[in-house]
């Protein structure tokens, strides 16, 4: 059989999906057994469905509860928060942002937003983060110290923030690069948008992605692990944050029962209540899909273990994933890019609908002109990956 028609009968034999002609895709949204119902028919008879209302500051409590973070701002989507959150931590208009090249474009879009620009540091494979090892030598090599801020001496821009990917859930090498940007003073903004219950351990306790830098923001995008049709939150331990967060993305209303007085210039950015309608219906059901994912996961490192030529990517030893998207890996250095085209090709044809992992986004033609570093390890991985069906409801038991 050929390579390829092996590998879609391995992920068909790792699904449960009576089903499939009408396609597998990467990810679903999943309401079954939730409160889903009568939350959203409460939002339409009590004709709360905007910007305000019960739903808003409980799903907002939570996702504290849930994350371990003091505050939780929610607003319209993921991409809004990396740009409030981008501008709270002092990201302005031609300064320069660390971003990893693998990631979602809307990682650097939110920094292009601010009239910021995206610089590239290279990943690392094992979690397919942000390289601790390549953002220090990339400041060693481009940094010139003016007082405390640091600018780029090529470009002549200050650089403001550093922005790690938890990329698939996978968490990142989080400690380490915390202990970088503290040690050159920056500002650490974490996207995570896709590791909604994904964990670092240190010190016999766990904390949540998100939770190590200044800011951290999740997506509810619909095929994020739970999803407000489009939504997203910033997360902080920082209260100057929290409540900045919240007063910015509420247009900075002062609160009175009737004057519109508004103290800065801020942003319509909050998440509707009918939105959170939805989401506090999926938070209460998280963990039944966290677990569901878990299974998943092990599923098809089973069914694939015996194929030498490819790896299912797992979580680092003290890390968990919330294995947002289950990621084979092709392991072999020849023709590594027909190999996933030709797997991609066929998975299609049969109607399930893999994706490669993103273009580098250096190389998308917005961002072609930004400065980077050494992006061997990316330019490296984004050929040899393809994401699998990782719905929770392709597991047997939910
Ligand atoms: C989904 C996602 C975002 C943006 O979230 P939206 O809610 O779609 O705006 C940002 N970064 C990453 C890595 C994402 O996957």
């Amino acid at each position: 059989m050929k390579f390829s028609h092996k590998i879609i009968e391995r992920i068909k034999n790792s699904i449960c999906k009576k089903d499939i002609e009408e396609g597998i895709y990467l990810h679903e949204p999943f309401f079954k057994g939730s409160n889903v119902n009568e939350y959203l028919n409460n939002c339409i008879e009590s004709g709360w469905v905007s910007s305000s209302g019960k739903f808003v500051s409980e799903f907002e409590n939570l996702i504290k509860e849930f994350t371990g973070a003091k505050y939780a701002i929610a607003v319209t989507n993921g991409t809004v928060a990396l740009r409030l959150a981008l501008y709270l931590v002092g990201v302005r208009t031609n300064n320069e942002v660390i971003i990893p090249p693998l990631s979602f474009v809307a990682t650097a879009n939110a920094i292009s937003h601010l009239g910021a620009y995206p610089h590239f540091v290279d990943i690392e494979s094992e979690s397919l983060g942000l390289s601790p090892e390549a953002l220090d030598k990339r400041l060693n090599d481009v940094v010139e110290k003016r007082g405390k801020e640091l600018f780029n001496k090529l470009s002549g821009r200050k650089i403001s923030a550093v922005v790690p990917v938890h990329v698939f859930g996978l968490p990142a090498k989080i400690n380490e690069i915390k202990e970088i940007c503290l040690k050159w003073g920056l500002p650490l903004v974490e996207d995570s948008a896709e590791a909604l219950g994904s964990k670092v351990f240190s010190d016999s306790k766990s904390i949540h992605c998100g939770c190590f830098g200044d800011i951290g923001i999740l997506s509810f995008n619909g095929n994020k692990i739970i999803t407000t049709g489009g939504g997203g939150a910033l997360i902080t331990n920082n209260e100057e944050y929290g409540s900045l967060a919240k007063h910015l993305s509420t247009t900075a209303k002062v609160e009175h029962p009737w004057d519109f007085y508004h103290d800065k210039i801020g942003w319509n950015d909050r998440l509707p209540n009918i939105n959170a309608a939805l989401g506090c219906a999926q938070m209460e059901n998280l963990n039944s899909k966290l677990e569901a994912k878990r299974t998943l996961h092990s599923l098809f490192k089973n069914n694939f273990q015996d194929i030498k030529e490819i790896e299912i990517i797992k979580e680092a030893h003290n890390c968990q994933s919330n294995y947002w998207l289950v990621t084979l890996r092709l392991m072999g250095n020849s023709n590594i890019e027909k190999i996933r085209n030709s797997i991609l090709h066929n998975a299609h044809e049969a109607k399930i609908f893999l994706r490669p992992s993103w273009i580098l986004l250096n190389t998308l033609p917005m961002y072609k002109k930004s400065y980077s570093g050494d992006l061997s390890e990316a330019i490296n991985q984004s050929k040899r990956l393809i994401n699998l069906p990782s719905s929770p409801q392709l597991v047997n038991h939910l």
